[in-house]
């Protein structure tokens, strides 16, 4: 080891899904959206000027602000906007989780919670979700630094009744609640209702999944002023300029189109209630998703062999070699059309195995 590598500050970090470069694939790894973006950000960036590039973008984000305060009948200083919610959620660990006592998430959740407190140095604690991968509310009514509740949970799909989320913010007041709502908008209920009413309450949403901008990377928290100029006060420590100007016009088109919105969610929805009967056909069996995934495990195959095979067959989905899930794979729900493709290949596989006297090839 060098001299200087004992001083640096040396973390595992996480590992994204792959973005494979397969003309053929179906995509079905990252809870991307299978739609395009509302027509209205297509508009905007064609009519951006490349000239108007010299300038910095402004470092309020006011347009898109704006435009989620509005959407969701916020004041702007109830808003904060960054890179992706990765991005977001970076910065309030940052910003809230300072204290001795360990933050609390639950051992199978965004492994993206843990790389960040190892950075941060940040302690924490992981209550284990039950056998039915559902969060025990008991776990978070004690002494700790801060909680950070996915919902619905990743990769597991299960959302928490909002009746027992409300349990815990109100039961811990002199800790920060972080809920992450990535998935919110395939048919949960959303925390945001709550944050007049609590001021520990940071609600955090993405552009990513339910409004198809994965590639701009925009996210977003919603709570108390106070708290949010907490976060600002982060991020002007860091970078002024987080958000891009193109990201900034795009953003704001994307959230003002709410019918297009409305439509899309609804028939991922529709496709993802087709799926799961027919995954329970094969005899799959998956925690009651409200996302844009299944998370389903096979009665007899192999996860990893499943994977495998999908893979060789140009489909792709997210397999999880970890502790209690290692027999799962997370399946985005694509469009109608991708989903018979991928059901297809899953019985024809699967009888195969049955029967193997009758070729995959035949
Ligand atoms: C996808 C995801 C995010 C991050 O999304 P961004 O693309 O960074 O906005 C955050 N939390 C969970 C649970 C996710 O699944």
């Amino acid at each position: 080891m060098n001299n200087w590598e004992k001083n640096v500050r040396k973390v595992v970090p996480y590992t994204p899904g792959e973005q494979p470069s397969d003309e053929k694939m179906i995509k079905l790894n990252t809870n991307e959206n299978p739609y395009p973006p509302a027509p209205g950000v297509q508009k905007v960036l064609q009519e951006m000027d490349g000239r108007d590039l010299r300038l910095y973008p402004d470092p309020s984000i006011h347009v898109l602000t704006k435009a989620i305060a509005d959407s969701y009948g916020l004041d702007t200083n109830q808003v904060f906007v960054g890179v992706g919610s990765d991005d977001v959620l970076a910065m309030s660990f940052l910003a809230f989780f300072n204290s001795d006592k360990p933050v609390l998430f639950p051992d199978i959740t965004y492994s993206f919670y843990d790389v960040w407190a190892d950075l941060f140095r940040i302690p924490y604690r992981c209550p284990e979700l039950d056998e039915e991968f559902c969060i025990c509310k008991e776990d978070y009514l004690v002494e700790n630094g801060g909680i950070v509740i996915a919902n619905p949970n990743a990769p597991t799909g299960v959302e928490m009744e909002l009746s027992d989320l409300e349990e815990i913010i109100s039961a811990n007041p002199s800790s920060v609640v972080i809920v992450d709502e990535a998935y919110v908008d395939f048919g949960a209920r959303s925390a945001l209702g709550l944050i007049e009413k609590y001021d520990n309450l940071l609600v955090v949403q993405t552009f990513s999944k339910s409004r198809s901008l994965a590639g701009m990377r925009i996210g977003f928290a919603c709570g108390n002023p106070t708290l949010i100029r907490y976060l600002l006060d982060v991020k002007y420590s860091i970078n002024s300029y987080t958000m891009n100007s193109a990201a900034i016009a795009a953003g704001a088109e994307a959230m003002k189109d709410w019918d297009y919105f409305r439509e899309h969610c609804e028939k991922i929805v529709v496709t993802r209630e087709w799926t799961k009967e027919k995954l329970g056909e094969l005899g799959f069996s998956f925690p009651d998703s409200s996302t844009n995934f299944i998370f389903a495990k096979h009665e007899r195959v192999p996860a990893a062999e499943l994977f495998a095979a999908l893979r060789d067959a140009h489909i792709y989905v997210r397999h999880f070699d970890r502790p209690r899930i290692s027999e799962y794979l997370r399946i985005t729900i694509g469009t109608r059309e991708q989903m018979e493709t991928f059901i297809a290949f899953l019985e024809k596989y699967l009888s195969s195995k049955d029967h193997p006297e009758k070729s995959m090839e035949a």
